[in-house]
């Protein structure tokens, strides 16, 4: 960017300082309005769907009265968020629901293993791993509110609560497969697997056992709960705390460069990082064009929603009670897909999360039949089909669920990126989480919200700390909005 171009933005942020533009209404844009408008900017969030939401949109799929979530499903890390948990949302219609189980994961020939909310609980059903599970779960659990508050801010800081980050930290540098072995039944190392692999990369590399270890944790503290009447109760509760702030949203606009936007001090871009290239334009220094287009993106996901009669007939009574369950075996049997999926090959029994949300909300079923979300771990942009790979994994535990499937719904990679741009060739994290991108991202940066542009900012889940409804990312973008408008917060 030039000195006299530079100067014409300063000039705009000063003269507009208190008009603000967020590109996109997922969670983080939401997130970034609601902040900006409670520290008394005039926000307008511009979005291309017909609908806000983004990840957290839900609606019937199928059979009428029968309620899918398109996206996000659980909530572990919603209801964890330090920004969501700082707002009073019960007010505007959000409340969560937990199941009776949080996830189970079974096995072949053997008892599934159960996650509860309660480490004891958890370790009780875990035979001759309890005790390990109690040593290694037990401290992160208590520590839980601390670790969250630090890793959902961006990493180049100093930490809150040194001791505790370094007990987390400590671990969550290793592999999936070094934490693993700390357990020696099958089912306590496939139930730290199955969480391990939300990942979504392999479970060999190094920091990989990061996110596992945060997941469990939160979910020992906050359970693992789903949002009465479907995740779109988290974006319809911003929005309305949004429009009570003063802000406003439109519906239908899609962005394609800044010179469309109106004047604004702020402009805050809920988009993947090539996209927010693409609206930025010439303006974007060259240092950070490089790094938002060499952006690595992560592996993709397929998606298929069944409407089943009287529910999935699961093998284990476990399954039958639980909110999420993975599929996918033994520890070694996951983390193989996981390795063949990041190589770029579909794996023949794909790693897959399933979701029972009807359980902890029964309002989503309709009589009898209920809603059964699922996804599976493929290559990034992988152009094939899952739907009769997945139905396999779930006859593997639930022989059966064929006949009672009254409907289905499925979206390829290439059918979840026209349903939101973001997701880039199916990927549905965000990003490659790979060690770099882990700690760091979009790029190496203090902060890494700020494009090099004045007054433009990135806000997605391509920023840290990633993936997931728990708005941390578009509320920490706002953050920095605010500082170098100095405005005090
Ligand atoms: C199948 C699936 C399952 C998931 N499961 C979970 C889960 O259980 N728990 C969890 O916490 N998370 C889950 N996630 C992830 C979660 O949904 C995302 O991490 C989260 O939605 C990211 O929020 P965001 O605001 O960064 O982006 P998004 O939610 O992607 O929102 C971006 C918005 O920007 C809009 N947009 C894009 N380009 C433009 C443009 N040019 N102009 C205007 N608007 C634009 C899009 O339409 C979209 O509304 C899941 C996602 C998927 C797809």
């Amino acid at each position: 960017m030039s000195l006299s171009s530079s100067r014409r933005v300063a000039q705009v942020c000063i003269r507009y300082w208190d008009e603000a533009i967020v590109v996109g209404a997922g969670p983080n844009g939401l997130a970034a309005a609601v902040t900006l408008a409670r520290h008394g900017l005039r926000v307008t969030v511009l979005e291309a769907a017909d609908e806000i939401g983004g990840g957290t949109r839900s609606g019937e799929l199928t059979v009428p009265g029968v309620l899918f979530d398109h996206c996000s499903s659980t909530h572990i890390m919603g209801a964890g968020s330090p920004f969501l948990r700082s707002l009073d949302l019960k007010r505007y219609g959000l409340e969560w629901a937990w199941p009776e189980i949080d996830l189970a994961h079974p096995l072949d020939g053997e008892g599934a293993g159960a996650l509860y909310r309660s480490v004891e609980e958890t370790a009780a059903g875990l035979g001759e791993d309890g005790p390990a599970w109690r040593r290694l779960f037990g401290p992160l659990a208590a520590d839980a509110e601390a670790i969250t508050d630090e890793v959902m801010r961006p990493m180049l800081k100093v930490p809150r609560h040194p001791v505790r980050m370094a007990r987390f930290g400590l671990r969550a540098l290793q592999p999936a497969t070094l934490v693993a072995r700390r357990f020696r039944t099958a089912r306590a190392r496939a139930l730290f697997g199955g969480v391990a692999a939300h990942l979504f990369g392999p479970l060999e590399q190094p920091v990989g056992a990061s996110v596992g270890l945060m997941i469990i944790a939160a979910g020992h503290r906050f359970g693992w709960p789903v949002a009465r009447g479907g995740p779109r109760a988290i974006a319809d509760a911003l929005a309305a705390m949004l429009t009570e702030a003063g802000g406003r949203v439109e519906t239908g606009v899609r962005v394609r460069s800044l010179d469309e936007l109106p004047p604004a001090g702020a402009v805050l871009l809920d988009l993947a990082p090539a996209a927010a290239a693409g609206v930025v334009g010439d303006r974007l220094p060259p240092r950070v064009r490089r790094a938002y287009t060499r952006f690595r993106q992560g592996p993709g996901a397929f998606k298929l929603d069944l409407a089943v009669e009287g529910g999935v007939p699961w093998r284990d009574e476990a399954c039958r009670r639980a909110g999420t369950l993975h599929l996918g075996g033994t520890f070694e049997q996951v983390a193989r897909a996981e390795a063949e999926m990041s190589r770029g090959r579909m794996p023949e029994r794909p790693f897959m999360l399933v979701s029972q949300q009807y359980l902890a909300d029964p309002g989503r079923s309709s009589g009898d039949i209920h809603p059964v979300s699922a996804y599976a771990h493929v290559p990034h942009g992988w152009t094939g089909d899952a739907t009769e790979a997945m139905l396999a994994q779930f006859e593997r535990f639930a022989p059966g669920t064929r006949e009672r499937i009254v409907a289905t719904d499925a979206m390829s990679t290439a059918e979840l990126e026209r349903y939101n741009a973001n997701y880039v060739g199916g990927d549905i994290v965000g990003g490659a989480n790979t060690p770099l991108q882990l700690t760091m991202r979009p790029r190496l940066a203090l902060d890494p919200y700020r494009t090099g542009v004045p007054g433009v900012y990135l806000c997605s889940a391509a920023t840290p700390p990633g993936a997931g409804a728990h708005c941390m990312s578009g509320h920490n973008a706002a953050l920095s909005a605010l500082r170098a408008l100095g405005v005090r917060h």
